[in-house]
């Protein structure tokens, strides 16, 4: 195959073009207001790679002020800009500024100094913008809440194919054989060439592509926790809550399950005498007392208003017992601090109970803890009753 120098600088080019299009695209076309995500300065990025890409096609018939000294400083400036929106969409303190502006000045030196010796561009350009990528691949790797999913890992895999490319170029100018690096005066390419050109054209797909999906995906990640998590008390709401339980229950491979309604007693009297700002202050911190005193795989829920959910996977009735006791003593035992001073608050809970290598249905579950915390509170709340069994 005899590629065309021209076409592949041309295709290049296009490339970004399309990309800072499709990027400008995106960052603008959301609804609900500008995000600091790091969108706009990819963009910005890619668009000073497209002007680099053109002025280095344009070498020989513009000064060379232009198509080497003002390219280089460009390249470094996308690479700086690509930091910044790495560092933005990951809301961490950017580096100090001398990290994005010491390699721009640096590859303006060393372009104008170096401006009739191209093995010696490259040689400093590795150098360079080697560093930058691995300022990029440390602010990739260095955060932890980022580094999941597959986009991150196109992301990254970008940045090691960029660094692996500037080895190369580096590698072969010092062994004295830049020359092939004019690729707009010759007509065929050299293969280190034509490597540079699949590896610069597949990062700017790949770079853009991973970015854009790792917005994404944490997008999905914060709506999903929206969907899941109950606003008022931040724990799972019932929609979660339904679906660990269906979950907890299908897999539970022979061992016990327990299910335990609890609900606060008298609540409506809170409401009634505080007001339901005091309401909603007594909900947060009844959930936050009795997650608190869960063992690991135990889900708390908010099942609606004053009622909350325990599910609690291998654990027997006797296990339940003792659980729902312990919930129900640590709301009593301490008053709840409020504005209005503390108040005393209770709690009743109802258990239901899927023993040992029984197969039952959630809804039947449901519907016997709910009798028995009815029993509970028929019989004077604070109180824990379970289905079927006799209580003190
Ligand atoms: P019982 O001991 O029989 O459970 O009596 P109760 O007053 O707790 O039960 P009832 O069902 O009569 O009242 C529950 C109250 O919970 C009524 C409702 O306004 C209140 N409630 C439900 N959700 C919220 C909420 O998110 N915030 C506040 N402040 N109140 C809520
Ligand atoms: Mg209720
Ligand atoms: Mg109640």
């Amino acid at each position: 195959m005899n590629l065309d120098p021209r076409t592949l600088l041309f295709s290049l080019i296009l490339t970004y073009a399309l990309t800072v299009l499709s990027l400008l695209v995106a960052a603008l076309g959301g609804s609900g207001g500008r995000k600091r995500d790091g969108m706009g300065k990819w963009a910005a990025a890619m668009f000073l790679e497209t002007l680099t890409w053109t002025l280095i096609a344009a070498r020989g018939g513009i000064p060379d002020v232009f198509s080497i000294i003002v390219a280089n400083g460009l390249k470094a400036t996308s690479h700086a800009l690509i930091l910044a929106a790495i560092y933005e969409f990951q809301q961490r303190r950017a580096p100090h500024w001398q990290y994005y502006l010491a390699p721009i000045a640096l590859s303006l030196v060393m372009a104008a100094i170096l401006v009739d010796d191209i093995g010696g561009r490259f040689i400093w350009g590795g150098l360079i913008f080697g560093f930058q990528m691995v300022l990029i691949g440390h602010a990739l790797l260095s955060d932890q809440k980022t580094r999941a999913g597959r986009a991150w890992r196109l992301l990254f895999g970008g940045v090691a194919m960029i660094v692996l490319v500037l080895g190369l170029r580096a590698a072969v100018a010092l062994s004295g054989h830049s020359e092939f690096a004019q690729p707009q005066n010759s007509s065929t390419l050299h293969p280190v060439q034509i490597i540079s050109f699949i590896a610069i054209m597949a990062t700017a797909l790949l770079g853009s592509i991973g970015f854009v999906l790792m917005i994404k995906e944490r997008t999905d990640r914060e709506i999903m926790h929206m969907a899941m998590t109950d606003s008022l008390t931040q724990v799972p709401n019932r929609r979660a809550l339904m679906a660990y339980a269906e979950h907890a229950m299908a897999r539970r491979n022979g061992s016990p399950l327990a299910l335990l309604m609890i609900d606060v007693d008298h609540f409506k009297l809170i409401n009634d005498t505080h007001g339901h700002l005091i309401g909603d202050e007594v909900l947060r911190k009844v959930a936050t007392r009795l997650a608190r005193r869960l063992r690991g795989h135990d889900l708390l829920g908010r099942y609606g208003g004053e009622e909350f959910c325990v599910i609690s996977p291998d654990t027997d009735t006797k296990g339940a017992l003792t659980l729902a006791e312990s919930l129900r003593e640590t709301i009593a035992s301490t008053p709840f601090a409020t504005e209005n001073g503390g108040l005393s608050i209770t709690i009743s809970i109802g258990i239901s109970h899927c023993p040992s290598n029984v197969i039952r249905e959630l809804i039947e579950v449901l519907a016997e803890s709910d009798s028995a915390l009815y029993t509970a509170k028929q019989t004077g709340r604070n109180k824990v009753v379970g289905f079927g069994v006799e209580t003190a």
